[in-house]
């Protein structure tokens, strides 16, 4: 195997652990850093399918099944990058209690556990703090530790 197939081939393990744990973790920081690594791991396959093209124009090399691996790839990591700006968005669309501080879902108007009125959410932005917050309220510390 080449030296680029193996690039093409590892260059997305840390990505893969990060969006897995994504999924169930609501820890702000977390997903934006999580965004952030797969917003660089898209633009890295870009360039080694720029390369890879290149290569595939000015030698007689067969790049093709790279070059497939690379878009298919790219489309999933796409995919992935979605799914997490998704759950920030739903993550930050959480109502925070402002007399017992539990976190009420969307379009909630009193807090569900202890019947304060809750502010509308386009007043309620969401501090990182609060996210971690939630997080610790709501998930086992094997799921927040990524
Ligand atoms: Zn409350």
């Amino acid at each position: 195997m080449g030296i680029l197939e193996d690039v093409v081939l590892n260059a997305r393990s840390a990505v893969d652990s990060v969006s897995k744990k994504a999924g169930k973790v609501l820890d702000m920081s977390k997903l934006a850093i999580a965004a952030a690594d797969i917003k660089t791991e898209i633009s890295r396959k870009y360039e080694i399918l720029g390369r890879v093209v290149y290569e595939e124009n000015t030698t007689d090399k067969d790049y093709r099944k790279s070059i497939r691996e690379l878009i298919d790839k790219i489309t999933e990591l796409k995919a992935q990058l979605e799914e997490v700006n998704a759950t920030i968005e739903n993550a930050k669309q959480k109502i925070k209690c402002p007399a017992c501080d539990a976190f009420n879902a969307k379009g909630s108007v009193f807090c569900n556990k202890c019947g304060e009125k809750l502010p509308t959410a386009e007043k309620n932005d969401i501090s990182p703090d609060d996210m971690i917050d939630f997080a610790e309220d709501n998930f086992e510390d094997d799921d927040i530790g990524l």
